[in-house]
């Protein structure tokens, strides 16, 4: 962003600072005192400690200017452009929607239960090739992250791909009313958050709340497959385009080659363009399906689509082949798990060939609530010992995996280790492990599984 001082007072309605501030440039917004930089604004939010208690370091690191909650009536930093606020986070929300107006970007928002970060991020990078784009840093995808996106958007961007999660009902609506974008993007339901949802159609439901922001001529992008959706857009009059796996999808993969390093495909629309995405796991092919519906709503050529997803990074921490310090290749995803997740990766895991075994160590899937034990035991279907040959579970929940699985597997390759015995798991996994064995690991980031990660 870019906004001289006085320009924020008025945006926000504030009291008026000294006139000798009032021209000082402000050019970026953190609320995170390490993270400021020569020029910014600091944000003081209420976490686990008042922000207020790190606006002098952010003063000390150059910040130009602080929002400060009006109510605090101590301390407040003398000589300085302190913007007196009701509530800093929702003054951060007014000023990025005063910025949004002000630089009016075309906006692309993402939801869906998983994919969202994968999407956006392929998103992003195949519209680079045409436009300036911002995007949501990392996963900054709440109702903190969404504001600082915008305002930390270069006031020269074309268009800003914006992630949105949530937990709750009425999170999306409110984030989508603020972005207002052009195109809004369903990657598919899942039961991620489920113990709070209840049911799936009441998750439908919630991510359904991206449309009610969606400009009049704008366009809504969602899994055709996916009957909850399919029911509930009927109800939207803007234009609709479908992604899926069936013919009855706008696009669809007519063919696909999977290896462990690569995703291949060819969709109904162009049989002369081989897609290829630097990625395993048969979903990303769906992300990437979302993220070309995306792109040709902005005319970039499928060419042009194609070759900038062959140059697609994903994001470190999730499915990701790492090494291991024997030479067997690890699979790790413990940033995050949920039923589909799971099996979608053993999907993909089981097929990638080796002369070794295949090992596979799953952590507890959180969040599931009731039917959490019904949910950790519905993965044994997908779990079969010719083609994975030692299974590790760590948990709570995922006893229930253990004891679905105890008819398929023998105690010898079927390992179960309570909370507070990773070590112990670690100890065994290392003594079955060889070099070219391929190793999956798997779970909830609550589970820690990175420490075995770690040590591998
Ligand atoms: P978060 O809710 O943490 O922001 P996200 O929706 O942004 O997650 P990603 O970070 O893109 O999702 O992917 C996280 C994991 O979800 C992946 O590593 C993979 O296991 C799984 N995943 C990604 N895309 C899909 C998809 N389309 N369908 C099912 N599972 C997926
Ligand atoms: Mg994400």
């Amino acid at each position: 962003m870019h906004f001289k001082v006085s320009e924020i007072v008025n945006a926000l309605h504030a009291p008026a600072v000294a006139k000798k501030f009032a021209d000082r440039e402000v050019t970026g917004v953190t609320f995170d005192s390490r993270q400021i930089d020569p020029g910014m604004l600091f944000v003081p939010l209420m976490g686990e400690r008042d922000g207020h208690e790190f606006v002098p370091a952010a003063i000390a690191a150059g910040a130009a200017a602080t929002f400060w909650q009006a109510d605090h009536t101590e301390n407040v930093p003398a000589d300085f452009p302190v913007i007196q606020v009701a509530d800093p986070l929702t003054a951060m929300w007014e000023l990025a929607a005063h910025y949004l107006h002000k630089i009016n970007p075309k906006v692309v928002a993402v939801t869906g239960s998983n994919g969202k970060t994968t999407t956006k991020d392929m998103i992003a990078t195949i519209l680079a090739t045409q436009y300036n784009v911002a995007k949501t840093y990392a996963n900054y995808n709440n109702e903190i992250g969404l504001p600082y996106t915008i305002l930390n958007a270069p006031t020269n961007t074309e268009v800003l791909v914006l992630e949105m999660g949530m937990d709750r009902p009425g999170q999306i609506a409110h984030m989508t009313k603020l972005a207002q974008p052009d195109v809004a993007v369903i990657t598919m339901i899942g039961e991620a958050h489920i113990e709070f949802f209840g049911t799936r159609d009441k998750i439908a439901d919630a991510k359904m709340e991206i449309v009610q922001g969606l400009s009049a001529d704008g366009t809504f992008i969602f899994n055709g497959d996916e009957p909850l959706l399919q029911e509930r857009a009927k109800a939207v009059p803007q234009n609709k385009k479908t992604f899926g796996d069936t013919t009855a999808n706008d696009i669809y993969p007519i063919s696909v080659q999977a290896d462990a390093q690569q995703t291949q495909f060819v969709t109904n629309k162009w049989a002369d363009v081989t897609f290829t995405i630097p990625m395993m796991g048969e979903y990303n092919i769906f992300n990437a399906l979302a993220a070309i519906q995306v792109a040709r709503q902005f005319h970039v050529l499928p060419e042009k689509i194609a070759q900038a997803l062959r140059k697609f990074v994903p994001t470190a921490n999730r499915a990701q082949w790492i090494r291991g310090d024997d030479g067997e290749q690890i699979l790790s995803d413990v940033y995050n798990s949920n039923p589909t997740a799971v099996k979608d990766v053993l999907r993909s895991f089981v097929q990638v060939p080796t002369d070794g075994q295949r090992i596979i160590v799953l952590g507890d899937m959180l969040e599931l609530g009731d039917h959490s034990a019904a949910l950790h035991a519905g993965l044994a279907a997908a779990i079969d010992p010719a083609e994975i040959q030692q299974v590790f579970l760590y948990g709570e929940d995922i006893k229930a995996l253990a004891e679905a699985l105890q008819p398929k597997y023998s105690a010898g390759t079927l390992h179960y280790y309570p909370v507070g015995e990773q070590d112990t798991l670690l100890h065994d996994l290392q003594a079955v492990i060889h070099n070219p064995d391929l190793v999956l690991i798997k779970g909830s980031h609550g589970m820690h599984l990175e420490n075995v990660l770690a040590k591998l």
